[in-house]
């Protein structure tokens, strides 16, 4: 009996050859330089910052060079898979700034020369390629239970050898086909494996574009190509496809850094040509003193939605996240502070080897960064999409005070050094809520921060002298003369020397003082210029609340 017969057993609806899909889809047309990347997500419905990550570097990667970035699903573990998740990642992909040239566009639907871009509809592709393998005697059906397997695990394990399916341990890799024939006509259930040529005394030298220079002892485990269920494994999926979809950089997480033997091996044995590859660090977090994996289970921000529902702007991730990539992006982005981040070169060579830190406070000082630079109009609009979700109350006070909203939006855009509010909109509530009076009135004496050491009494004392003296109607120069006349008056001192030598003749400052009419009107120790919110309010607010105040 011959492999062929074996080969036409295991796959009798396989009727093309290898050479078939080869000619089908040919080698891409590319300039010099163009590279094709891929964003190779399962669609399991949680999405990870990390992955956001990886499609960020290969999307920067192709898009710079003028190449092709595609998306292709990777759903052949069918057990994790989620309904809506393949929309739902190219919408967020979109939202991030990117988007693909080629490969899937919804649930059902692809562009593009190289499909299908969903591993389970290219089930017949993967199975033309294992056939042909097995033809060649390269891969052979393992009868192995579960079982069996755990057994052979355990043995290994307690021998001290490398645990798995290679070599004398591989049972039925020098199976007869007669015997396999007679095993699978029998009914019992099966497996593909390849069967490893490799041995682990020889060491392949390989160049990692983001590791460098490594070396590792060849791949001798047989390693399952087709699982029963009859889809591929990651391995021979991702050789095939990557192979066949003309990638010319497949750039992806670290945790795969440890299949690579294999890899490197499997495109060896199907005669292709094979891609470069980066393997980006994974994001780690500071936990205490200790590095860990930014976790599904303990850290919230590890999920996308989570930037969504605290209101970080999407360019404020991106550009963190190209801080990440590159360091040299801060600097970069010193340099060119107007400039479009997608102008930043991303360059693999300079990405940090070891983890990756992720850092909310780093996050929230870019994103400040960010908002600064965002003209009123801007801040308004996005805020208020995000506020229509997440915050309805301050959405309809918001959007009835569209004119207050954008000068509160506004307040001191324009000097050289542009105030820092806010890195999310989940802060703006907090920040701006006392310009409208209807969350004002709510707040209670308890929410008042007087200035450091001033009694309610002396502030009520500042505040009707104050008010006596009030005058809308000046620039800010001769509103702060005024304010300093009164502080003078009721025996506080804009002379700071004079105050240092001598505090116990005076009763405080004159920053005491603004301090007092800044917690009538705000009750906020930490507010913009005093001068430019009693502008926005007006006059008829300012005299209601200082008359407030004293009451
Ligand atoms: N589906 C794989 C993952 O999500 C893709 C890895 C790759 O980019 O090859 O980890």
């Amino acid at each position: 009996m011959s492999l062929q017969q074996l080969a036409d057993l295991i796959f009798p609806n396989v009727d093309k050859a290898p050479s078939d899909y080869i000619a089908k889809y040919p080698k891409r047309s590319l300039k010099e330089g163009e590279k094709v990347t891929r964003y190779a997500p399962s669609p399991t419905g949680f999405q990870h910052i990390g992955g956001v990550f990886a499609a960020l570097v290969s999307e920067r990667i192709a898009t710079q060079s003028g190449g092709v970035f595609f998306l292709r699903i990777e759903d052949t573990d069918q057990k994790r898979e989620v309904e809506g998740a393949i929309e739902d990642t190219i919408q967020t992909m979109y939202n991030f700034g990117m988007s693909f040239n080629e490969g899937m566009t919804g649930n059902n639907t692809s562009v593009g020369a190289y499909g299908p871009y969903r591993q389970s509809e290219r089930e017949a592709i993967y199975k033309t390629f294992a056939k042909d393998l097995i033809q060649k005697g390269l891969a052979y059906p393992c009868f192995c239970t579960p079982e069996e397997l755990e057994a052979l695990r355990e043995k290994q394990i307690t021998e001290k050898l490398t645990p798995g399916c290679y070599g004398e341990y591989a049972i039925y890799r020098d199976l007869s086909t007669e015997e396999a024939i007679k095993k699978i006509e029998n009914g019992d259930n099966y497996i593909i494996r390849l069967k490893s040529p490799g041995n682990q005394e020889t060491r392949v030298q390989f160049n990692d574009l983001i590791k460098g220079e490594t070396s590792f002892p060849e791949n001798n485990q047989d390693i399952v190509l087709i699982k029963g269920d009859g889809l591929p494994t990651y391995h021979f999926a991702h050789v095939i496809d990557d192979a066949l979809m003309g990638t010319t950089h497949v750039i992806r997480g670290e945790e795969w850094l440890s299949s690579l033997p294999i890899h490197v091996q499997l495109f060896e044995i199907l005669g292709f040509i094979r891609p470069e590859y980066a393997h980006i660090p994974t994001i780690m977090k500071l936990d205490g003193p200790s590095k860990r994996k930014l976790s599904k289970r303990k850290d919230p921000e590890s999920a996308v939605s989570y930037y969504k529902e605290q209101g970080y702007p999407k360019a404020s991730v991106v550009e963190y996240l190209l801080n990440i990539i590159n360091s040299s992006f801060e600097e970069w982005r010193m340099e060119n502070p107007m400039v479009d981040y997608h102008d930043f070169p991303v360059a693999l060579d300079k990405m940090s080897k070891s983890g990756a830190l992720f850092d909310i406070i780093k996050l929230n000082d870019v994103s400040k960064d960010v908002i600064c630079k965002m003209r009123a109009e801007e801040v308004y609009t996005l805020y208020t999409e995000w506020a229509k979700e997440y915050d309805k109350e301050m959405y309809e006070l918001v959007t009835s005070h569209e004119t207050l909203a954008k000068a509160i939006f506004n307040i001191d855009k324009d000097g050289p050094k542009p105030r820092k509010d806010f890195a999310k909109w989940a802060e703006v509530r907090e920040k701006i809520c006392y310009f409208f009076m209807s969350l004002f009135e709510k707040e209670n004496v308890d929410q008042i921060e007087l200035p450091k050491n001033m009694q309610l009494s002396e502030a009520v004392r500042i505040i009707e002298a104050y008010l006596k003296a009030y005058n809308y109607d000046t620039d800010q120069e001769t509103w702060f003369e005024g304010l300093k006349a009164v502080a003078i008056e009721l025996g506080y001192t804009a002379d700071r020397k004079a105050f240092k030598k001598t505090p116990e003749a005076f009763k405080g400052m004159v920053s005491d003082v603004a301090g007092a009419v800044r917690a009538a009107l705000t009750h906020r120790a930490n507010t913009p210029d005093l001068y430019t919110i009693m502008h926005i309010i007006g006059e008829e607010e300012v005299r209601s609340r200082l008359g407030l105040f004293i009451k």
